[in-house]
C-alpha cells in the first residue's frame, strides 16, 4: 500500500476545510441526493461525499457505505485531491500497487472499482471528494465521467451555499446583538437623564422640591392668571439647634420639618425647600384670609409633630395681585416673615398689601 502523500497547500486547505465547518455535522438531505444521483448515474452500489481532514477522510454523505469515517491513509480520495482538476478512476484497485493491500480492499467494504471526483472550493482548495465505488472491477463511460465531474462541482456550489448562509446567519445574530446592546445603552441613558432632571428639580437632603422647581411653578400660575398665595416658613433660632445639638441632628430635625410640610401642604400646592433653613409653599385657589388659616395650620403642626427636637416656624403669607411678578409677590411674603420674626417668631402673618 502506499500512502497517500500530502498535497504542498495541506495547512491553507485544511484551513478552506475549517471555514466551512461540515466536518461531524449531521447529514443533509441535498448532498446525500447528490451522493444517489452518482451512483444512479455510475451504476455502483457505494458513493460518498468524502471530506478529508488532517488525519481522516469524513462522509457528509454516503450509500452503501457503513463507516462514517475512515483514517486518511486508507482513503482513495486522499489520493484523488493531490490533483484537483482530474478525476481519478482507479478501474481494479488490486492490480493498483497504491492499493492492492489497502484494509478497504482486502476487506469490507471489498473496494475494487473507484473514481472520485475532487471538490474544490473557489480559490482552488480540494476539500475532497464525490467518488463512486464499487466491490467489482470496472471501466467508466466518458458520458459518467462528465456525469460524475458535473455532480462534484454541484457538491462544491452546496458547500458554498451553505457556508455563506451559515456566515449571513452569523452576521444577522451578531447585528441583533449590537442593536440590542444600542438599544440597552440607550435606555440606560434616558434614564440616567431622567434621573437628572430629577435632581435639578429636587432637594437631595428633603426629597422635596428645590428652589428652581418653585420658581417655575411660581411663573407658570402667575402667567396662568391663576389664584395664587406664596407663604415663606423659616425655622425659628435654627442657629441654635446646630449650635447646641451639632449640624447632623440639624438636618435630621430639616428633614422632620419637610415631612410635616409636605403631609400638611402638598395637597393644597407644592412645598419647597427655598434654602438653608427657609421653606416656600404655593398655595392654589385660596383667598388671602383662608391660605392664613393654612398658614396656621401648618404652624401648629411643625409645632406638635417635628419629632428629633421641638422647632417652631415663623410665616409669612401673601397672595398675588393682578399683573404681579413674582418677585414682588415672593418679596411681600419675605416682608410679613421678617414682621413674624420680629412680632416674637412661632406665629403667621399674612401681608395686606
Ligand atoms: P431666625 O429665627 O431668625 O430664623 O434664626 P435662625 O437661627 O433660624 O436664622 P439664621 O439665618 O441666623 O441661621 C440659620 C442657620 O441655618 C444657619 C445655618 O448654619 C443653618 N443651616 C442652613 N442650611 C443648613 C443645612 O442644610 N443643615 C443644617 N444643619 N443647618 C443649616
Ligand atoms: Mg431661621
Ligand atoms: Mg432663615
Amino acid at each position: 500500500m502506499i500512502k497517500p502523500s500530502t498535497p504542498d497547500n495541506e495547512s491553507e486547505r485544511l484551513a478552506a476545510l475549517q471555514r466551512y465547518a461540515i466536518l461531524d455535522t449531521p447529514p443533509e438531505t441535498a448532498f446525500d441526493d447528490l451522493v444517489a444521483i452518482a451512483g444512479a448515474i455510475c451504476a455502483t452500489p457505494m458513493s460518498t461525499v468524502s471530506l478529508i481532514d488532517t488525519d481522516r477522510q469524513w462522509f457528509k454523505g454516503r450509500r452503501g457505505i457503513e463507516a462514517e469515517q475512515t483514517p486518511r491513509d486508507h482513503a482513495f480520495c486522499a489520493h484523488a485531491i493531490l490533483e484537483p482538476e482530474k478525476v481519478m478512476v482507479v478501474p481494479d484497485a488490486r492490480d493498483d500497487a497504491r492499493f492492492s493491500d489497502n484494509p478497504l480492499v482486502t476487506g469490507n467494504p471489498n473496494i475494487r472499482f473507484y473514481a472520485g471526483a475532487p471538490l474544490v472550493t473557489p480559490d482552488g482548495y480540494a476539500l475532497g471528494t464525490l467518488c463512486v465505488l464499487d466491490d467489482e472491477p470496472r471501466e467508466l463511460a466518458p458520458y459518467q465521467v462528465r456525469a460524475l465531474e458535473a455532480l462534484s462541482r454541484q457538491v462544491s456550489h452546496l458547500l458554498e451555499l451553505r457556508r455563506v448562509s451559515r456566515e449571513l446567519n452569523h452576521q444577522l445574530t451578531e447585528r441583533n446583538w449590537y442593536e440590542q446592546q444600542l438599544k440597552r445603552y440607550q435606555q440606560e441613558l434616558e434614564a440616567q437623564n431622567a434621573d437628572l432632571t430629577e435632581q435639578t428639580r429636587t432637594d437631595a437632603l428633603t426629597g422635596l422640591a428645590n428652589r428652581r422647581a418653585f420658581n417655575v411653578a411660581l411663573e407658570q400660575a402667575l402667567q396662568a392668571g391663576r389664584e395664587v398665595a406664596v407663604a415663606v416658613v423659616d425655622v425659628d433660632h435654627f442657629k441654635v439647634v446646630n449650635d447646641v445639638h451639632g449640624h447632623a441632628t440639624g438636618d435630621e430635625v430639616l428633614r422632620d420639618v419637610a415631612g410635616v410640610l409636605r403631609a400638611t401642604g402638598a395637597a393644597s400646592g407644592l412645598v419647597a425647600r427655598y434654602g438653608g433653613e427657609e421653606f416656600v409653599w404655593l398655595i392654589y385657589d385660596r383667598a388671602l384670609a383662608d391660605a392664613a388659616l393654612q398658614c396656621e395650620y401648618l404652624r401648629q403642626a411643625v409645632a406638635h409633630a417635628t419629632q428629633t427636637l421641638a422647632v417652631t416656624v415663623s410665616v409669612g403669607v401673601a397672595v398675588a395681585q393682578d399683573g404681579d411678578s413674582a418677585e414682588r409677590l415672593f418679596a411681600r411674603a419675605d416682608q410679613a416673615l421678617y414682621a413674624a420674626k420680629r412680632g416674637g417668631r412661632n406665629r403667621v402673618v399674612a401681608s395686606e398689601d
